[in-house]
């Protein structure tokens, strides 16, 4: 069962330089004071996990199943390349002196274009990160503009580039595609010129545009118009196609692999329920039974930490059927599909019983291929894999 195996840990730093339009996440803008406060206020934090608190979940169910090791370690954000090398590797001991953490883990920083000069790349090579997911989004300036980014085409080319000179192991790139005024045909250049450049992983995320962003507030005045559903499925499938021609298969609905161990370890975990412990201000946590989740605000987060009360903001109990939910949604997102075997041994039910008259229609539709008990999606299945899944139906438990 996925649950018993190794765990990842992820490291959430909240901090970019500037905020992008488009964005939604748990982010600030941070003075050099607010980035040390954040710190310290994570290596209290990392202590505090260690010790059962302040959450106590992870120390109690999860630990007895051995989640106290990991195997993937994966610093996201925000922007963690906005930490300096030395909070960088301070983070990176207190991980090491607290949890059991393999020898041959994945470490993986996020970083943007803009930050990652020689130096910097040099640096987080010895703090120990061996991926680097580089948030290149796109690769030319009038498009970089309108998401606002602060790096030009240049740098991002650049990026890639000096990333592989540091040495590090896999080298993954991010891109994003339907923005509005720009089309179809900008987006194949920008994959061929991306893969141009030989990143081991691509992950290609389609704008969303969020209420309550400045991109939001652009719509909602009728200043921003969001690329049409039939564009944006015509986009995905393109994606999937031209990526895969150029040697880049497509393992789940955004990413992209050369090879199969350039798949992203950390991220597989997510799809396939095995647990994960997030420390930093919105992460959220697993165990394989319970999810919670850490306050979003850095500062309720620190305040938490600093006040050693709990710093999660809600825990979600489980049942076996929303598992099972869960795990038939993230089938169909990845190539490799929903094993109902697996499933029915893990939960006692067949995800395929009750569901037989929508799995043949979408078995003609070409939506799914069906080998013994797997159901694989079909790229239009995958493109499709949200709705499909809330269609399916399973009984009351
Ligand atoms: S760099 Fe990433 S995390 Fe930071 S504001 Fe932009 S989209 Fe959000």
């Amino acid at each position: 069962m996925a649950e018993t195996e190794v765990a990842g840990l992820y490291v959430h730093s909240p901090f970019c330089s500037a905020i992008c339009p488009y964005c939604d996440f748990a982010v600030a803008r941070g003075r050099a004071a607010d980035r040390a406060r954040f710190t310290e206020a994570l290596l209290q934090e990392i202590e505090l996990c260690g010790s059962g608190g302040p959450e106590g979940g992870w120390a109690g169910e999860a630990a007895s199943r051995g989640a106290r090791r990991f195997d993937t370690v994966y610093f996201g954000g925000g922007t963690p390349s906005a930490l300096s090398l030395e909070q960088l590797g301070a983070i990176r001991r207190q991980l090491a002196a607290t949890f059991e953490i393999d020898p041959a883990a994945e470490w993986t920083i996020e970083a943007n274009p803009e930050d990652a000069s020689p130096e910097s790349l040099a640096g987080w090579r010895e703090v120990g990160f061996d991926r680097i997911s580089l948030g290149l989004q796109a690769l030319d300036d009038r498009a970089l503009r309108f998401l606002g980014r602060r790096h030009g085409a240049a740098d991002a080319r650049a990026s890639v580039e000096r990333a592989r000179e540091a040495g590090f192991l896999s080298v993954s790139v991010d891109l994003i595609y339907s923005l509005p005024g720009f089309d179809g045909e900008w987006w194949l250049r920008t994959l061929d010129e991306a893969a141009s450049l030989g990143p081991d992983h691509l992950s290609c995320y389609e704008l969303t545009i969020h209420d309550g962003t400045p991109f939001g507030r652009r719509r909602d005045a009728g200043r921003l118009r969001e690329t049409g559903e039939d564009e944006r499925a015509a986009n995905f499938v393109a994606t999937h196609r031209r990526l895969g021609g150029l040697g880049y298969r497509g393992y789940e609905v955004s990413n992209f692999a050369r090879r199969e161990a350039d798949r992203s370890r950390h991220n597989r975990k997510y799809w396939r329920h095995v647990p994960y412990l997030g420390l930093g201000p919105a992460a959220h946590s697993f165990d394989g039974r319970r999810r919670w989740w850490n306050v979003a605000r850095w500062q309720r987060w620190s305040d938490a930490i600093e006040g050693r009360t709990s710093t999660v903001a809600e825990v979600e109990q489980l049942t076996d059927r929303d598992l099972l939910l869960e795990a038939v949604m993230m089938g169909l997102r990845q190539r490799s599909g929903v094993d109902c075997a697996a499933l029915e041994e893990r939960f006692g039910i067949d995800p395929a019983v009750g569901n037989a008259a929508e799995i043949e229609a979408w078995e003609r539709a070409g939506w799914l291929r069906i080998t013994g008990r797997r159901l694989q999606p079909t790229l239009e299945g995958m493109a499709r894999a949200d709705r499909l899944a809330a269609e399916w139906e399973l009984p009351e438990s």
